[in-house]
């Protein structure tokens, strides 16, 4: 076999990719960086470079790299039944066992799963599932959907418009009847407020913007339990209990979206488990498969199933809803998850020794605020950590710079750094990890010091 260099890669890269997410001037004059294999919690990049994969990839990969099972599931699936479909009255067995097995796990009172393709299509059928929900049940006018600013919810139009990226708006426009409120970000936006009374603060705009919009009108209100393309944001303790409290109040349904925190990155299945918050509709991918191949699909509570059943024929669906391969890995996936005790290690073993080594960088001079839940956390770079100034000029990106050099991927949302590594980390990984990040913050706090 050839072994090609990395120019190869760059040059191929430059002449037919349109990568995701990514500015294309910036990244012909830099080269991508090639990543050639992977084992447990490490990358290897065309260079030779181990690098500890502090994002679980794209927050997904909760299982870790290199799980022989999940090869072994695909194939055998491969060789039985490698492509059917769920439309038109029909149905496969490893679709059906999953939607069983994603009942068992998921909150009391939600046991039907719509099958998707990936986080951003299970969003787009939220969106469309409520209005059918609500047109069935007689009040076709319930139709606005709430979001929040800084949100994210995939990137097709639908995620898009949901998520609160104004920059995503900005390009591509947005989807009527769909409109935002602030977020919980107290760091960022609490200015004076105590992070408590600012959760309170936060929540209350929900029950304004339905007051503003007429409860008549609004049919969802959409939150990621705790954000994470927006920068790992966790709400203060008062938010969730209040945000509760409003949605018991009016007749709304409530999307909990769970394609970060399902799967046990907060060390329980879902991140309306470790928040009690008794969503209606969960949309999930991600950690639905470790990222293996692409999944996700949305988990829909019984009463809201009721009203489905009376609603005639929901003219939705893709071609890969409930993709038999897929659907076999998600099994074999969770079978790990639940044999090896995984979700049961986060919560009791390695995410409090996570958390409590990511809260002693909060004595870094550059560290305005460390916080986290399970496996997942992060950390603001600041000038001042009194006043939460920042630095001028990309402090996020000069860190997320020095962590690759160092062999570690960690995340830059602006100023905020950002982890959720596999769920299987051990301790020693975990050792390491705060020590390359730590490394990495001294080396940016000489650069941003020698600036002034
Ligand atoms: C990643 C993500 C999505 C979109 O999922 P894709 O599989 O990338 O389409 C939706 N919601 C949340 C919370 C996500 O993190």
């Amino acid at each position: 076999m050839t072994t090609f260099t990395t120019a190869h890669w760059q040059d191929l890269s430059r002449r037919h990719l349109l990568a995701p997410f990514t500015d294309y001037r910036q990244l012909n004059e830099k080269g991508a960086r090639i990543i050639t294999r992977a084992e447990g919690v490490h990358l290897w990049d065309s260079e030779g470079q181990r690098i500890l994969d502090g994002m679980a990839g794209l927050w997904c990969v909760n299982v870790g790299y290199g799980r022989e099972e999940l090869v072994e599931a695909a194939s055998r699936q491969m060789r039985e039944l490698p492509y059917y479909n769920l439309f038109f009255q029909t149905a496969h067995p490893p679709a059906l066992e999953l939607a069983k097995t994603i009942a068992e796990l998921a909150p009391e009172g939600m046991n039907h799963v719509f099958f998707t393709g990936s986080g951003s299509e299970a969003n787009d059928t939220v969106l469309r599932l409520v209005r059918h929900y609500w047109a069935t049940k007689g009040q076709p006018e319930k139709r606005v959907v709430i979001g929040r600013w800084n949100g994210y919810h995939g990137s097709t139009m639908a995620g898009a418009s949901l998520g609160g990226m104004a920059a995503m708006h900005e390009q591509g426009g947005l989807l009527p009847d769909i409109v935002h409120i602030p977020q919980p970000y107290w760091f960022g936006e609490g200015g004076e407020m105590s992070p408590e009374a600012f959760g309170v603060w936060a929540a209350d705009q929900l029950e304004q913007k339905i007051l503003e919009v007429g409860e008549e009108r609004v049919a969802a209100f959409i939150a990621e339990p705790i954000q994470g393309a927006g920068g790992v944001i966790v709400p203060p303790e008062s938010y969730w209990p209040r945000v509760r409290q409003i949605l018991d109040k009016y007749d709304i349904l409530f999307i909990a979206d769970e394609v970060i925190c399902g799967f046990g990155r907060t060390g329980e299945w879902f991140g309306s488990q470790y928040y009690g918050n008794a969503p209606d509709l969960m949309p999930i991918a991600k950690g639905l498969t470790s990222g293996y191949v692409p999944m996700g699909g949305v988990v829909v509570r019984d009463e809201v199933v009721r009203v489905l059943d009376e609603g005639g024929e929901f003219y939705h669906g893709f071609t890969y809803s409930g993709h038999p391969v897929a659907a076999a890995v998600a099994l074999e996936n969770i079978r790990i998850l639940r044999d090896e005790g995984i979700v049961d290690r986060v919560r009791n073993a390695t995410a409090p020794y996570l958390q409590k080594r990511w809260a002693e960088l909060a004595d870094h001079p550059l560290v305005g605020e460390t916080r986290g839940v399970g496996m997942v956390a992060a950390l603001e770079l600041v000038r001042d950590k009194k006043t939460r100034t920042r630095y001028e000029g990309g402090a996020g990106m000069l860190c997320r710079e020095h962590c690759f050099r160092n062999g570690l991927v960690m995340r830059a949302v602006g100023d905020t750094m950002i982890i959720a590594p596999p769920l299987v980390i051990t301790p020693e990984s975990i050792d390491e990890l705060v020590t390359l990040a730590r490394l990495s913050l001294d080396q940016t706090h000489a650069v941003l010091r020698q600036r002034g």
